[in-house]
């Protein structure tokens, strides 16, 4: 069966489509019509997608993963227990952790460890936020609202023990609504000395 050809019609072009100069001015018409309504019109008339950053900033979803902070317990020391849920956890392999033990004097001696050690490189994070679900302590957070400053030089980004604890929440504090049951304390979930480990 021989083939049934369909011929289409090219669409034809008026002059002035051809010579494209009414679309260019209708164009320019456009963008200087926003240029000045956005330049020196008022406020609420702007039509502006970007802020003038830093001296302008958007408020961040609630959500939002900023960088990370270290939570403290009332008395100032941090909450990680050094289990390296968090470095084992993290895809970009940018948290390293030393663990330490307490002084024999101390009552989380021999239940928890600290971390003589904790390092997190921000420009290799990927803020994922896997560390902070790792995490059975609610000792890391990226509730912080911040995002990494930018700098020029690398060690900026590297962020030690003293850093992340010393960067409070959002909401201005340095714990957490959580609260920690310490070893001793009556309400500890776990075992205690008395009854052996
Ligand atoms: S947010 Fe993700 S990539 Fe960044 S430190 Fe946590 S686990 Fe690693
Ligand atoms: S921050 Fe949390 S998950 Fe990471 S080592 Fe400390 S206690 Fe473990």
């Amino acid at each position: 069966m021989a083939a049934v050809v369909k011929v289409i019609k090219k669409p034809g072009r008026t002059v002035a489509e051809q010579v494209y100069l009414p679309e260019i001015a209708k164009g320019l018409g456009l963008a200087m019509g926003r240029f000045f309504k956005n330049t020196f019109g008022p406020k609420s008339m702007k039509e502006i997608a970007t802020v003038k950053y830093p001296e302008e900033t958007v408020e961040y979803p609630e959500r939002f993963r900023g960088i990370h902070r270290l939570t403290q317990r009332t008395d100032g020391s941090p909450r990680c227990v050094a289990c390296l849920c968090c470095s084992t956890a993290c895809p970009a392999q940018c948290i390293h952790i030393e663990p330490a033990e307490y002084e024999p004097d101390d009552p989380r001696y021999g239940y928890e460890r600290f971390p003589a050690v904790f390092t997190i490189d921000e420009l290799r994070c990927i803020f994922c936020g896997y560390c902070v679900e790792a995490c059975p302590c609610d000792a890391i957070r990226m509730d912080t609202g911040m995002h990494m400053p930018p700098s020029t030089r690398r060690e900026h980004f590297i962020f030690d023990k003293d850093t992340l604890l010393s960067i409070p929440g959002r909401d201005g504090s340095y714990l957490t609504a959580n609260p920690r049951h310490e070893p001793g304390d009556p309400s500890h979930p776990g075992v205690d000395r008395e009854r052996g480990h």
